[in-house]
């Protein structure tokens, strides 16, 4: 993690610069709608052009060719010569080649021990299998998307009719999806959506009870996707409603077989109580959407720092999006804790790597024009502002995708970056909590577990003031610092966790559909 960003003395009306490291020859415009041409900048240096908020002024003249250095790293080289005070945007940076993957720094750092974070506690579930659950949701799985209309429906009358029986229960859910038929289900890859679907179903927010809605002639059936020996050691009960059955006679009996099905569910659920469990029962997935270029200045680094704390207090934390930091692997695999970690991650990069080569793209991919319009020029410098959500501890494990965690500390699991996907697989690895920053600003929400939504800048946090659940532009502002906002973050998720405190996605049912990852051919 980098040290706190290099800010000019803030003085109310002075043209705010941020650098981030020593080494950069850029910096970028802090303040609001940005800097027009002719600006005179702290330390006598002139705006050349209009620099846009978060975009980047070259602080020295760089010759055709020259690193561009952000982070300390070479985000890509001048294409022309770039004179001191110009706007250094997108078109004048060549991008770099990906790093390779052989000839790593494996396992190398050897970080001071992290001093343990002791007599932090939250409210939870207790589950079967010794997870624990921050909510206490009903979900319904589904094999098919055939039966989704059907399962809306039954979801809809439960939630009207029936939850309000069980005042325990948070809410129901049916786990929905494009998967289960029409589907080469046998091809390599495809064990993916398989099984993410199966560990998401086994979610600790879901409090070990399972059932499933069935069509009947898909290919992925019941069985395949919970065999008995992936729910022996979790406990739950498995009840299976198959639509084509023929005791179900016209659509109303389909519904009132789902809902009589799960009223045994909820009987239990609505039996559960919250108890007080440590920090370490916490497992937390961080993810970043609609980022900008405050995102690796602010709300990056505030959740790096809070992720530290929750290492320290013994939880699990993931973290993710392949694209976004591939062009910093040897960041990631100097911290893994092992060499076979280390082996690991960059088994999943490679792995990435020839998912997209075959698709006739690379990492570069991934920007999006809003990315580019908050600043970030490419992928290299949108990973170096992504990475440093993960802290500095040891990286202790590697998942690939869909596969469940493992490990407490610290986990690197592979998914795509897109939201929905990475949300996705992170709830298949098995968090209950999620901690989402965004600087573009997406009002993203999950179902399954509270989204702790966290802006990058203050007038973000200022207009989706309902949307948004903790302002880091403080730290750009200069009124707070990263540790700071990382320890508010900290409080305010066992607070959430806790059920005492509902996020601005929660209250306003803002709920995304899940999106399997299948790498594999449709038929
Ligand atoms: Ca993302």
């Amino acid at each position: 993690m980098p040290d706190a960003p290099i800010t000019d003395a803030r003085t109310i009306g002075t043209p705010h610069l941020i650098r981030m490291h020593d080494l950069d020859n850029v910096a970028i415009v802090a303040d609001d709608g940005g800097l027009p041409g002719g600006t005179a900048l702290p330390g006598g240096l002139v705006l050349l052009d209009r620099v846009p908020q978060g975009h980047k002024v070259a602080l020295a003249d760089l010759a055709a060719g020259a690193p561009v250095l952000r982070y300390g790293v070479t985000i890509g080289r001048a294409i022309e010569a770039i004179p001191a005070g110009s706007w250094v945007h997108e078109g004048l940076i060549a991008i770099p080649a990906a790093p390779g993957l052989d000839d790593l720094p494996m396992a190398t750092v050897r970080a001071e021990p992290m001093p343990p974070l002791e007599g932090y506690t939250f409210e939870g579930y207790r589950n079967p299998d010794g997870s624990v659950g921050t909510r206490n949701i009903l979900a319904i799985t589904t094999t098919v998307p055939c039966v989704a209309g059907v399962v809306d429906f039954a979801v809809g009358r439960i939630r009207n009719e029936w939850l309000p029986r069980y005042p325990n229960v948070d809410d129901v859910v049916g786990l929905e999806h494009a998967y289960g038929c029409g589907v080469a289900i046998d091809a390599p890859g495809a064990e993916i959506p398989i099984r993410t679907l199966r560990n998401i179903s086994l979610n600790p927010n879901f409090g070990g009870e399972l059932m499933v809605v069935s069509l009947g002639c898909e290919k992925l059936q019941p069985g395949r996707l919970l065999p008995p020996e992936s729910i022996a050691t979790a406990g739950p009960r498995l009840d299976v409603v198959c639509l084509q059955d023929e005791e179900h006679v016209g659509f109303l009996a389909m519904v009132d077989a789902i809902v009589a099905t799960a009223r045994g569910h909820l009987e239990r659920l609505d039996a559960r109580r919250r108890e007080t469990v440590p920090a370490s029962e916490l497992v937390v997935g961080v993810q970043c959407g609609g980022s900008d270029a405050f995102s690796g200045v602010t709300a990056n680094p505030a959740v790096g720092a809070c992720v530290d704390l929750l290492v320290r207090a013994g939880a699990s934390v993931i973290f993710s999006e392949v694209t976004e930091v591939r062009d910093g692997i040897d960041q990631l695999t100097s911290r893994a804790s092992t060499p076979e970690v280390a082996e690991a991650l960059v088994r999943e990069m490679a792995w990435y790597d020839d998912y997209l080569n075959r698709g006739g793209v690379d990492r570069a991919a991934n920007t999006t024009p809003g990315n580019k319009t908050g600043g970030l020029s490419n992928i290299v410098e949108k990973a170096m502002g992504s990475i440093v959500k993960s802290g500095s501890a040891p990286i202790s494990g590697v998942l690939a995708p869909g596969e469940k965690l493992r490990h407490k500390g610290l986990t690197f699991a592979a998914t795509p970056a897109s939201d929905f996907i990475c949300g996705t697989l992170q709830l298949a690895a098995g968090m209950n909590l999620h901690v989402f920053t965004t600087g573009r600003g997406t009002p993203y929400g999950l179902a399954a577990v509270p989204v702790v939504k966290v802006a990058t800048r203050t007038d973000l946090a200022r207009r989706w003031h309902d949307l948004m659940d903790l302002n880091a532009g403080t730290i750009a502002d200069g009124s707070a610092s990263i540790e700071e906002v990382g320890w508010v973050l900290f409080r305010l998720m066992l607070e959430v966790a806790s059920g005492r405190k509902k996020t601005r996605a929660e209250s306003w049912k803002l709920h995304n559909a899940l999106v399997l990852f299948n790498p594999a051919p449709v038929t």
